[in-house]
């Protein structure tokens, strides 16, 4: 039937396919650049690497962004904004968490005013690892992400 009305200009498919189509097709991220991976996360952005091919754009406000980049050193001091502005992102909403700082505090470790993980703060969907990561790895987990919300395509959730 679907081959028929395919002939016809049609096309046949599920709600829950077309949800999770749009989503991973316009997943607008927050630019949260915190330290030196952030230079890494705007080359992504531009021409060279051109993430906007994926659908994919930056916003500058937490209302319209589906997902957050948290590329750097996250601080304590920083911490609460973070999470606030994670607060404000509408359902469903996902994290990257880019670089060993975020990841887990990375060389400053056991400093006295780092965060060691961003995921001590909001839930992380896919961590990036690399000092910095290559914008191509930063790329490599989009990808990863759209996978990961195809895979687990849920309308709520
Ligand atoms: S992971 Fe490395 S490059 Fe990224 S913010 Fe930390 S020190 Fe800088």
């Amino acid at each position: 039937m679907n081959k028929d009305l395919q002939d016809k200009g049609f096309l046949v498919t599920s709600t829950a396919d077309i949800i999770n189509w749009a989503r991973t097709g316009s997943l607008h991220w927050m630019t949260f650049g915190l330290a030196c991976c952030a230079v890494e996360m705007m080359h992504t952005s531009m021409p060279r690497y051109d993430l906007e091919r994926f659908g994919t754009a930056p916003r500058a406000s937490p209302r319209q962004s589906d997902l957050i980049i948290v590329a750097g050193t996250l601080t304590n001091k920083m911490a609460p904004a973070f999470r606030k502005i994670y607060d404000q992102m509408p359902e469903p909403r996902y994290v990257i968490s880019m670089g060993s700082c975020a990841n887990g505090g990375g060389y400053y470790h056991f400093g006295y005013s780092v965060v060691r993980g961003c995921d001590r703060i909001v839930p992380v969907d896919v961590y990036v690892p690399g000092c910095p990561p290559t914008a191509e790895a930063l790329l490599y987990g989009i990808l990863a992400l759209q996978r990961k919300i195809r895979r687990t395509g849920t309308i709520v959730r």
